[in-house]
């Protein structure tokens, strides 16, 4: 049986670095489950429903991709909906030490889930959510950062000051 892979984040927004990990992963996974957390950032920029619509709409094509959400610990998530596969990225600006203790936890929760990393690659170790939505607050330009789909949605729903 394939393994079933689980690929959580906050999604707020969701940005080519997302989308090219995920690529990659696809060539080693059959299939991945987006999973938007609920409570992510404490001052996110969308909200649950517009982070789920934004996916939702960028992987309508790709049956391969599922979207879901959650609030609670992922290794019970995993565990009740029989996932082995936790994916994550690693970005050279300090991503290790908290997906570390992330990895040891989620084991220590469920000995079941393993956790697998993808190091960020070529132009995209450089884009984090965080990033966008400060650029985009102050009016910045993010038509290289984040998908066509979501920059459309980003217009639509929250314009730009400037
Ligand atoms: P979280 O709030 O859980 O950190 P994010 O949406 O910020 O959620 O990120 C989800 C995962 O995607 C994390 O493992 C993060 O390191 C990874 N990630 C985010 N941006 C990139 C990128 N540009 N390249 C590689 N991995 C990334």
């Amino acid at each position: 049986m394939p393994q079933r892979v689980l690929y959580p984040g906050s999604f707020d927004p969701f940005t080519n670095g997302h989308a090219a990990l995920i690529q990659r992963a696809l060539e080693i996974f059959p299939a991945i489950t987006l999973l938007v957390a609920v409570s992510g950032s404490k001052d996110p920029l969308f909200t649950l429903e517009e982070r789920l619509a934004m996916l939702q709409e960028v992987y309508a094509h790709d049956t391969r991709i599922t979207v879901e959400s959650w609030d609670g610990l992922l290794a019970t998530y995993a565990r009740k909906h029989h996932y082995t596969v936790l994916l994550r990225g690693l970005r050279p600006t300090g991503d290790f030490d908290y997906e570390f203790q992330m990895a040891a936890m989620n084991k220590t929760l469920n000995a079941s889930l393993e956790t697998v990393f993808l190091m960020a690659q070529g132009p995209y170790y450089m884009i984090s959510s965080s990033a966008v939505r400060e650029v985009w607050q102050h009016g910045g330009a993010v038509e290289e950062l984040v998908p066509p789909t979501v920059l459309h949605y980003m217009q639509q729903h929250r314009p730009q000051m400037k």
